[in-house]
């Protein structure tokens, strides 16, 4: 289990789940619940059971199928209705029959939030906090409470604001954590509320909406003021603007404020971590995130490249791999020689001085014809090998291709691709068919070569990006093609620029396969 002492409290699967377009099922919520315990985070808020049938059932099944290593499980709930016993009320019933060790009380600290949004008097509100955060805890169940509108509460009615704190820190809750429920807050003015709150002798936490880009800066000038609970969200999902990104916070406080918060072997693996739940969530990863994010540590600039031969730490504020992440160069017209012979290096390729200004003039002169090697480090490497052999080397050489696209008197459109080919002495003339011109060429090619090379039977084509690029010096437009493809282990990246949206694809695909063959071990005799 993690230390008491400072908390890394989750709440994806609670108000994570808030963000629009996200939709979590049961498997997916146990799923990210494992990915969190994976990072070491102390407790994992897995829901609302008994206001959400979902949710009962992740608790449900939980039980048997959650082997935390770490983390504990929070249920999420209100304090009482007005009026009725904590023990009386359904929905309290329900936090209990969770079984989860911790139950989160939502419960109001600001004044008109209790007298307009729930019709009742500020009395009432300090004695349901006081009756329900008492009987569950009697029941044996840990108790935190989230403030809601804790910080537009105490600008309204800070007496009022501070007793709440005080009557559930009293009724035996651990932990009162400080909502900035619309996330309007700036770090200044938040810390001086959260150190007042401090002087209450309660355990107070901090829990931050994005709506002002300050949630993560928010929750660290809540932990200076003296908050010993941090919340926030995987990725920095939630509704609106989002929520304070825990990973962000864990590396912030962990790897420049020395809090022991996660494992250090799981904090290196906090990149893979933030993208295998990418994964669950279906939400296209923020390559520019902080510390996990694909950019996070890509240089460009030819001025800077020069000085990271000599010293990377000169100009990255971390070793990229104590979050998992790694340094890249992006080999762009911007940069020279330096990157380029960076670039080759990471590859495991050393350039011979002549080899690299070749390399950086082919680079360049594509560049300008609109291909980009910065997203496309596959094709960058054919490129490079080409250049040190001195020729053009593939597994096979294309006779001809041709793509026809039908749109049947059922109005089903059908594509049929067929591709002429020569490999290891051979010719292969193969067809494919397809739901759209691309992926028929890329069947056929695979049938056709899958006899000589079995491997490719394991390559999947897993993105496709298109792009039109403004024609210049009186040119038409030309399209730019960048395709991902995956072999169970590695993704690559390559591209290809044509007037022709097929012929720019095609040159993509042929690079795709060639480059999955040469990983797979196949060199070209
Ligand atoms: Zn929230």
């Amino acid at each position: 289990m993690a230390d008491d002492r400072f908390h890394v409290y989750d709440t994806t699967l609670r108000d994570g789940a808030q963000q629009e377009g996200l939709n979590l099922t049961v498997a997916d919520k146990i799923a990210v619940a494992r990915h969190l315990d994976g990072l070491g985070v102390g407790f994992i808020e897995g829901g609302w059971p008994g206001a959400n049938p979902k949710d009962t059932e992740f608790f449900r099944q939980a039980r048997t199928e959650l082997d935390l290593k770490h983390a504990q499980l929070a249920a999420f709930g209100a304090t009482r209705r007005a009026g009725v016993k904590a023990a009386d009320d359904p929905l309290v019933a329900a936090l209990r029959e969770s079984a989860a060790p911790v139950v989160t009380l939502v419960a109001k600290s600001h004044d008109r939030h209790v007298e307009l949004a729930l019709r009742t008097s500020l009395q009432e509100n300090l004695a349901m906090i006081r009756d329900t955060v008492s009987h569950l805890r009697a029941e044996g169940q840990r108790v935190f409470l989230d403030a809601e509108h804790f910080f537009d509460g105490y600008t309204s009615n800070p007496a009022y604001a501070l007793e709440v704190i005080r009557t559930a820190a009293e009724a035996g809750a651990d932990v009162i954590a400080l909502c900035d429920t619309n996330g309007g807050m700036l770090p200044d003015e938040l810390a001086e509320i959260v150190h007042d709150a401090v002087q209450t002798g309660a355990r107070v936490g901090i829990h931050c909406h994005d709506d002002t880009g300050c949630a993560v800066a928010n929750t660290l000038a809540a932990v200076k003021a003296g908050a010993t609970h941090v919340q926030g969200c995987a990725n920095g999902y939630g509704e609106r603007s989002g929520n304070a990104n825990l990973f962000t916070v864990v590396a912030n406080l962990q790897l420049k404020r020395g809090f022991d918060l996660v494992p250090r072997g799981a904090l290196a693996d906090m990149t893979r971590i933030a993208h295998a739940i990418t994964e669950v969530t279906n939400v296209t990863p923020n390559s520019h995130a902080p510390y996990v994010g694909m950019s996070a540590f890509a240089h460009k600039a030819g001025l800077h490249a020069s000085a990271i031969k000599v010293d990377p730490n000169l100009y990255q504020h971390i070793d990229p791999a104590a979050v998992g992440n790694d340094m890249r160069m992006l080999v762009s017209d911007m940069a020279g020689r330096a990157s380029v012979e960076l670039k080759g290096r990471e590859l495991g390729y050393e350039l011979t001085p002549d080899t690299t200004k070749t390399l950086v003039e082919r680079v360049k002169d594509l560049e300008s014809q609109g291909f980009t090697f910065e997203a496309a480090d596959a094709s960058f490497e054919l490129l490079l090998r080409d250049t040190l052999h001195g020729s053009r080397r593939r597994h096979f050489e294309v006779e001809s291709w041709r793509v026809i696209v039908e749109r049947t008197k059922g109005g089903e459109l059908v594509s049929e691709a067929t591709v002429k080919l020569y490999a290891k002495g051979e010719r292969i003339v193969a067809t494919g068919e397809g739901n759209g011109p691309v992926n028929a060429l890329d069947k056929a090619v695979r049938l056709g070569l899958e006899q000589l090379y079995p491997e490719l039977a394991k390559l999947e084509l897993v993105d496709y990006k298109v792009r039109i690029l403004e024609g210049t010096h009186g040119t038409d437009a030309i399209t730019r093609v960048l395709i991902t493809s995956s072999d169970e282990t590695s993704e690559w990246a390559t591209v290809g620029v044509a007037e022709n949206i097929i012929d720019a694809s095609w040159q993509a695909l042929e690079q795709a396969v060639t480059y999955g063959l040469l990983r797979a071990g196949r060199e070209v005799s």
